[in-house]
């Protein structure tokens, strides 16, 4: 399959890396309105692929993207520390404008992987102004908050986070809701495995995980300034599910006619993701706290839509 990558920064590269080097897509296009910086990291990327596989690697205009089966959007402008991913609304939704437009008439058929944040309102923008149907404007959302809820949960239990099941809903930032009501290990509750090891989930457990979800990308910005890494081999692993119709179960974001107690709003649920895109949702069973988060997840993500003009 040919991707297209429009934002040829930290994330559209990482992305472009990470699918290089898996050759989940066999032809890579990197699109940025700085050419030269998409020309440099297409020419970087295609030095690494010799090592890994056959994927062809390009840089070119929005003309280059014709016959991409997906296209991610990566453009806009990373989060600065201390600025939260809402504060990055108004600078990124300007760019969207331009960039969707230029997208589908270059890639009409192409589905939509939104990577800039913040995303789920990206994901909400981008659907209004691509006019395709919500199933085919996936946003990334919280598949990296879900592998790394399962990556500290397994590191408790000394259990590969691969056997380890558990979701986090509703917006990638400050409300999402780690889902611990319905954490499965294999397929037993996540309170009796826990027990049965010998390694409970006490309110200090708790809260170290909860944090450590929560703050993860607050603590990679301190650090290196932006996060880039995790999110491009998200991406990957996203176009990987649609490339090959896998009709796998991730937590992706996007435009919902119903969800807690709203309407048509983008956030995480965990839904089956294939060559159509998104085939289905599922709405989890939670408990009443969890679903009270759910519901003000939603309602500070539909509040802030409305409050754009579009
Ligand atoms: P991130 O860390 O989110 O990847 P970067 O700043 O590294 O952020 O990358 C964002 C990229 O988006 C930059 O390379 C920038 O040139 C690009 N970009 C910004 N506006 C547009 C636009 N209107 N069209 C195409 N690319 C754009």
């Amino acid at each position: 399959m040919k991707v297209g990558i429009v934002g040829a920064g930290m994330v559209g590269s990482a992305a472009g890396y990470a699918l290089a080097l898996t050759g989940t897509a066999a032809r890579v296009v990197l699109v940025d309105r700085n050419e030269k910086l998409a020309l440099a990291q297409a020419q970087d990327i295609a030095h690494a692929v010799p090592f890994a596989s056959s994927s062809v690697v390009e840089a070119g205009g929005y003309d280059a993207l014709a016959g991409a089966g997906v296209v991610i959007l990566a453009a806009g402008v990373g989060q600065k520390p201390g600025e939260s991913r809402l504060d990055l609304l108004a600078r990124n939704a300007a760019v969207f404008a331009d960039v969707v437009a230029q997208v589908r008439a270059a890639a009409p058929e192409a589905i939509l992987l939104v990577a800039s944040n913040p995303v789920d309102i990206m994901t909400d923008i981008t659907t209004r102004l691509s006019g395709l149907p919500p199933a085919r404007v996936i946003g990334s959302g919280t598949i990296l908050d879900t592998a790394r809820f399962r990556s500290l949960l397994g590191a408790h239990l000394g259990i590969s986070p691969q056997s380890v099941h558990a979701y986090v809903l509703g917006e990638h930032g400050d409300s999402e809701v780690l889902a611990w009501s319905n954490a499965r290990v294999g397929s037993e509750p996540l309170a009796s495995v826990a027990a049965q090891l010998g390694a409970p989930i006490t309110a200090d457990v708790r809260a170290r995980v909860d944090a450590g979800v929560r703050r993860a990308a607050y603590t990679i910005i301190e650090g290196k300034g932006a996060t880039w890494y995790g999110i491009g081999a998200g991406l990957a692993r996203l176009v990987q599910a649609i490339a090959q119709d896998e009709q796998t179960v991730l937590s992706v974001s996007i435009r919902t006619a119903h969800v807690a107690g709203r309407r048509d709003v983008a956030l995480s649920l965990p839904r089956v993701l294939g060559a159509a895109g998104v085939t289905a949702s599922l709405h989890p069973a939670l408990d009443p706290a969890e679903t009270e988060a759910l519901a003000a997840s939603a309602a500070v993500l539909k509040e802030t839509t409305e409050a754009l003009d579009l």
